[in-house]
């Protein structure tokens, strides 16, 4: 017969799900309300306060999309392409090229710019592109690619786009939350994150957020996006434009999980974005001097580095199917393989939000340590933290 399903207790140290909070899990057990309820609006209207002050906008147009990260992208995709567009897509891992197919179903032009995976963006190549393009009306990149560990200059990029008067659409969904992220500061047009990498909520939703020039385009288009679920002209009916109209039915809200985004983002303003930001970096110095005590070394340059998101590069003889499993089988440890042209020479080790923490630093060289038959790094990442 089947039954009911218990999952084992596992500790997510990979590049997504992280360690969803207990508060978050508590908060999704609460009971189901109507999604025109008075009450769950208010809750709304509480969590994007919440999402605006995560990304640092004011934006009136921020919600949560009810679906994946993936399903944000495409949001910011077909609401602002029309047919015959060209698009600039900037790529250095996995998720720009997944930019690129949303680009080329839309029925619009995709003009790459290409880094080596573990390199950033380079500006110079966005600027000389634009130069080439001048018909370009969008700039889309990655501010953090989970692909590779590497954070881009989303700012520098930004401002290059703005002096050739495009809009920008910047996918932060492991920045948000983890990293600085100046959506108004940095003059970013679109943006989306998602709700289970650096918040530490279940999976399955995607904030998002639209600056007064997106709005203008997505008001202003000749022709309807393809997409009726992701239509940001009707699910502003629902969500309401900030200018208090009443909700109407667009589709029913993922109740629940809107529970568990709306405590995910009270913990994290609890703590302080910059306060999470500082976090997240600490356990990663430690994490990295462990690492380094036992000779292994990270992939991404220093500077370019996400704290959230570690790529360690797999060391000579190891067998990297073979400890990854064992930490999954023995450990119950999480941690990622490599992606495309890295697969099986790093492991991607994720300390996003709640899971960010020095037990989990600990754990995860400690066992490290044992499958790979060396010793001290534990010592190592305890001194880091003094
Ligand atoms: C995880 C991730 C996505 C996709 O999010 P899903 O919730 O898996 O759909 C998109 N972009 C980046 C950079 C990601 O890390």
């Amino acid at each position: 017969m089947i039954s009911s399903f218990h999952p084992p207790q596992r500790t997510l140290l990979g590049p997504g799900p992280s360690d969803v909070s207990p508060r978050v899990l508590a908060a999704m057990a609460r009971p189901t309300i109507g999604h025109l309820d008075p009450e769950f609006i208010r809750m709304m209207d509480e969590t994007r306060v919440l999402i605006q002050r995560t990304f640092r906008t004011t934006n009136e147009l921020t919600l949560p999309i009810s679906a994946p990260g993936s399903a944000g992208m495409e949001a910011c995709f077909s609401n602002l392409i029309e047919a015959g567009d060209t698009v600039v897509v900037c790529i250095n891992g996995v998720f720009g090229n997944r930019m690129v197919e949303n680009v080329e179903r839309m029925g619009a032009t995709a003009v790459k710019v290409e880094d080596e995976w573990g390199t950033p963006i380079d500006p110079d190549k966005l600027r000389t592109a634009l130069g080439q393009h001048p018909e370009t009306k969008i700039v889309a990149m990655v501010h953090a690619e989970t692909s590779t560990g590497v954070r881009s200059d989303v700012e520098a990029l930004a401002a290059i786009a703005r002096e050739h008067d495009c809009l920008t659409i910047v996918d932060a969904v492991t920045s948000f939350g983890g990293i600085e992220l100046d959506v108004d500061g940095w003059g970013l047009d679109a943006v989306y994150s998602g709700s289970q990498k650096c918040l530490s909520c279940a999976p399955g939703l995607s904030p998002v957020t639209f600056g007064p020039r997106a709005v203008e385009v997505i008001k202003n288009r000749t022709t309807k996006s393809q997409s009726w679920f992701l239509d940001l002209n009707l699910v502003m009916g629902y969500w309401g434009d900030g200018s208090g109209g009443g909700r109407s039915y667009h589709h029913t809200a993922p109740i629940n999980s809107l529970y568990g985004l709306h405590e995910s983002l009270v913990i994290l303003h609890e703590e302080g974005l910059d306060n999470a930001i500082t976090r997240h970096y600490r356990n990663h110095l430690a994490l990295r001097t462990g690492l380094e005590a036992i000779g292994l070394s990270l992939l991404v340059d220093e500077q370019y580095r996400l704290p959230q998101l570690n790529t360690v590069v797999i060391p000579d003889g190891a067998d990297d199917a073979l400890i990854r499993r064992r930490l999954l089988e023995d450990h119950n440890v999480e941690i990622g393989a490599g992606l495309g042209a890295l697969g099986g020479k790093v492991w991607r080790v994720g300390l996003m939000g709640h899971g960010s923490n020095p037990t989990n630093v600990y754990r995860c060289l400690g066992c490290l340590e044992g499958l790979l038959g060396e010793s001290g790094s534990v010592a190592a990442a305890r001194a880091s933290y003094d």
